[in-house]
């Protein structure tokens, strides 16, 4: 007899874990109170934190089975959510938990982007696919605010950020995968300005559903005699059902939903194949109206920093309900004996959270977890310090621009590689019951895949930081980068607990830079073949690199707030945690940095050079 579908809350979050990282590491109480954050205090904030994460466990968790076990249909055309979803929509729309960053024009509450990555954390991590729907409206609500014509704006943003209506991007087709500019849809201006898009999208998530009246889609397309490739690239707004100015809903708009996916993960999302225009009928209009034609791309730019901002954030709270997941069966699960009494066949049965191995497998997910979460943060508190200048200071904006440029790649990377990785290691931490359906953590491996392959596969990502972010304004961005990390080995090299990890940063901080100037000879010296064969190495260098550094600044913290705790208070031993992630990852993650260095200056082409029948005789 099979067994029934769980429809209890299995998501898990660490509280004082965010608590720390905004207010002891990150210091967001120096921007609280002032503007653009005047309505937002340290109270706020956490009680915000705090009733989100009631509402997670109380309304989106118990539906991430459900969603995983009946997944999406197609019912005459139109795609239908899993069980109990439409209630979930409505109810995130009331809490306001998806308007909590927006602009109050737009009926949001304001709240700093540090604040809002705690949020999506939670909505993520509680339900990876139904966080797909409203993560793309509001991606999709970004784009309007940013480039729209101020009708577009008013018709569109507030009804898209409300969760009245939903959002997709439609950028992938059969031919034009990682390669967007190969794209074929059409788009033909009609007498009355608007125009007629036909083309076929595929892998469209949340491309159609029952959870608002209508669906925004924003699709690329290429305008009659518009260039080639993704120059030639218009992003058109597209209904579902057509719309008029007031906002009142008309016709259909000819999309059709061809098909939807059958995937690995993330089955509660639906994945579509979308059919525009197949009756000549569908309508759009460019996003900023006719002075925007071929701005497609660059427009997407913009969005797609905060959607990989968004797959980093998946990664992360995926699994880090992994790991405390894992970490509470290893408290209760009896195997073996302790390995001092290897020798007596009656020792006691000890719970496995006692074998040093086990130990190894949930200490390398906490301090990965916990990484990824100070990385994620690092960038959007540059985010945030640059909003608090308000236009005062330059140069100190560019700064902080800068550095979130340079980051993006590493969130959307490094999250969403180590994230399968970690669920992964907690499988491996249940043993075969990691591997049933009874625990959560084999849905969450499977959900977590897709993150290093959408919103651009990572080696796009790779190749982003290392074709175009390193180079980006001259290199200051990157030296400013290697100069902060150098300021704080300078300053802690000789701290009494992480002293020689903070000199090991501060020998990787080398290696990198020595591997910097390497990838810029290869583009001088023509030897271009070299630079997508490193471009994941280097990444990966770069995020470890950076993770160690956030991670050891937190140990300097934690170890001077552990002074003034006392020993039986919960937060001696939180921060003693503190610490030793921080000297784990510094003694175990960050060796691999030399190493790829030494690798990287090996110069192999053995990838490229081994003939295409090398690969097997088959
Ligand atoms: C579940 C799901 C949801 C999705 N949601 C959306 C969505 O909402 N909207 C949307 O528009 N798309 C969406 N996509 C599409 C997704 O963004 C693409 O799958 C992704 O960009 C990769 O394209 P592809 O699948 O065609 O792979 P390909 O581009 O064919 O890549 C295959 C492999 O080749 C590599 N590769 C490709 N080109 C190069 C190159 N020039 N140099 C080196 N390596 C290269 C890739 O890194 C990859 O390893 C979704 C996909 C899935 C599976």
């Amino acid at each position: 007899m099979s067994k029934p579908v769980q429809t209890i809350n299995r998501y898990k979050a660490d509280l004082r874990e965010f608590k720390f990282l905004l207010f002891e590491q990150f210091k967001l109480d120096a921007l609280l109170g002032k503007e653009p954050f005047t309505s937002w205090g340290v109270e706020e904030v956490e009680s915000s934190i705090n009733e989100c994460y009631r509402f997670v466990r109380e309304v989106t968790g118990p539906l991430n089975t459900i969603g995983d076990v009946q997944g999406c249909t197609l019912v005459d055309g139109k795609v239908k959510t899993p069980d109990g979803f439409k209630e979930a929509w409505t109810k995130l729309y009331e809490a306001g938990w998806k308007s909590i960053g927006v602009d109050p024009e737009y009926g949001g509450a304001g709240a700093p982007h540090s604040v809002r990555v705690v949020i999506e954390e939670l909505i993520c991590g509680s339900n990876a696919s139904f966080s797909m729907y409203a993560g793309l409206s509001h991606g999709a609500a970004e784009v309007v605010e940013a480039f729209g014509t101020p009708e577009q704006k008013a018709l569109y943003c507030e009804r898209l950020f409300s969760g009245k209506w939903a959002g997709t991007m439609c950028l992938t087709e059969e031919q034009a995968g990682s390669d967007v500019g190969s794209a074929r849809s059409t788009a033909k201006r009609n007498a009355d300005g608007t125009y007629t898009i036909a083309g076929t999208k595929i892998f469209i998530s949340a491309g159609d559903h029952d959870l608002a009246e209508n669906v925004i889609h924003l699709v690329l397309a290429r305008v009659d005699g518009a260039p080639a490739g993704t120059k030639g690239l218009t992003l058109f707004i597209v209904p579902k059902i057509r719309v008029d100015a007031a906002g009142k809903l008309g016709k259909p708009n000819d999309v059709k939903v061809a098909a939807i996916e059958h995937k690995m993960g993330i089955n509660g999302s639906s994945t579509c194949v979308l059919a525009f225009g197949e009756d000549g009928g569908c309508i759009g209009e460019p996003v900023g109206g006719d002075s925007k034609l071929n701005q497609g791309m660059p427009q997407m730019f913009r969005l797609m920093n905060g959607a990989r901002i968004g797959v980093g954030l998946q990664g992360l709270g995926v699994s880090s309900t992994a790991f405390l997941n894992a970490l509470d069966y290893a408290k209760v699960r009896k195997q073996g004996s302790n390995i001092a009494h290897f020798k007596d066949a009656t020792a006691p049965r000890v719970p496995i959270i006692e074998h040093a191995d086990v130990r190894r497998m949930l200490l390398d997910m906490k301090a990965r977890v916990e990484g990824i979460r100070a990385l994620i943060m690092k960038l959007v508190m540059h985010e945030d310090c640059a909003r608090a200048l308000g236009g005062t200071d330059e140069k100190l904006r560019q700064y902080h621009h800068g550095q979130v440029d340079l980051l993006v790649p590493l969130v959307k990377s490094y999250a969403s590689d180590q994230a399968f990785r970690i669920c992964e290691t907690a499988i491996q931490t249940y043993g075969g019951a990691g591997y049933t359906r009874d625990f959560p953590v084999e849905q969450y491996c499977r959900d977590a895949k897709i993150f290093s392959i959408y919103e651009g596969t990572n080696h796009i990502q790779a190749m982003d930081l290392v074709g175009r972010k390193l180079g980006q304004a001259g290199g200051a961005n990157l030296q400013a980068f290697l100069g902060d990390v150098a300021k704080f080995v300078a300053k802690e090299s000789a701290h009494p607990v992480i002293g020689p990890e903070v000199k090991r940063l501060g020998l990787a901080q080398e290696a990198l830079a020595g591997s910097a100037m390497k990838l810029l000879s290869w583009f001088q010296s023509g030897q271009i073949a070299l630079v997508p064969l490193n471009a994941n190495r280097f990444l990966g260098m770069m995020s470890e690199l950076t993770v160690a550094w956030l991670l050891l600044d937190a140990a300097v913290i934690a170890d001077a707030a552990a002074k003034k705790v006392d020993p039986k208070h919960p937060d001696a031993a939180f921060y003693a945690g503190k610490i030793n992630a921080a000297l784990y990852y510094a003694r175990t993650c960050l060796p691999n940095v030399d190493a790829a260095a030494k690798a990287m200056a090996d110069e192999d082409k053995t990838p490229i050079e081994i003939p295409d029948a090398g690969f097997a005789t088959v």
